[in-house]
């Protein structure tokens, strides 16, 4: 092992332990919310203060070092660094909701390719996903509700193999992304943490 490989293991061991550190306070305090009558965001400030007293300036600049984009959802079941054995700096992660290769994702991957070098992109769907119940009437209702129509697709979807062809597709097509020929597209199994490749 490079030291390299091992400092990386042991700031991942002590991310790991402050998120568990985290946890275990939210249990035994009666919820998130309930930390010392503060809100949900004074307790992560709580924690970011503990992480900053161990952090230390990894002296790298913004360019992803594996030169890899990651889009996926942003379902809270799905911790992308530790499903693919990535550490900090490795690589972009662009989520959403669904994963969706949206006109935002493309202005992110844009950006990724064209100024901060990355050549791969890996897309990451999963099962279980909450847009599989959405559809357009989502959109219909929340226009009814509110008076206004809202400018983007909900890009709710029955078939997650499907979709993540359909999202393959769009990063495959865009004539704004230099580098197209590694693209592949996963799901990822939240009962198991595998990713089955959608080919
Ligand atoms: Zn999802």
């Amino acid at each position: 092992m490079t030291t390299a490989e091992s400092s990386t293991e042991s700031s991942t061991a002590a991310r790991t332990e402050a998120r568990a550190e985290v946890r275990e306070e939210a249990r035994t305090e009666g919820g998130p919310v309930a930390r010392d009558g503060g809100t949900v965001t004074d307790h992560l400030l709580a924690a970011n203060t503990r992480y900053a007293e161990r952090f230390e300036d990894p002296g790298m600049d913004a360019r992803p070092v594996l030169g890899v984009a990651v889009v996926a959802c942003m379902d809270a079941r799905i911790d992308l660094h530790a499903a693919l054995g990535l550490a900090l700096g490795d690589c972009h992660t662009v989520r959403n909701a669904g994963g969706v290769v949206t006109d935002d994702t493309i202005r992110s991957l844009t950006i990724s390719q064209r100024a901060l070098g990355t050549r791969s992109v890996i897309l990451v769907h999963h099962t279980g996903c909450g847009l599989q119940s959405l559809t357009e009437e989502f959109r219909h209702e929340l226009e009814r509700e509110v008076g206004q129509r809202p400018s983007w697709a909900v890009e709710g979807f029955t078939d997650v193999d499907q979709d993540v062809r359909q999202s393959l597709q769009k990063v495959r097509t865009s004539p704004f992304l230099p580098h197209t020929d590694d693209v592949r597209g996963f799901v990822f199994d939240v009962r198991t943490g595998r990713l089955r490749e959608v080919t």
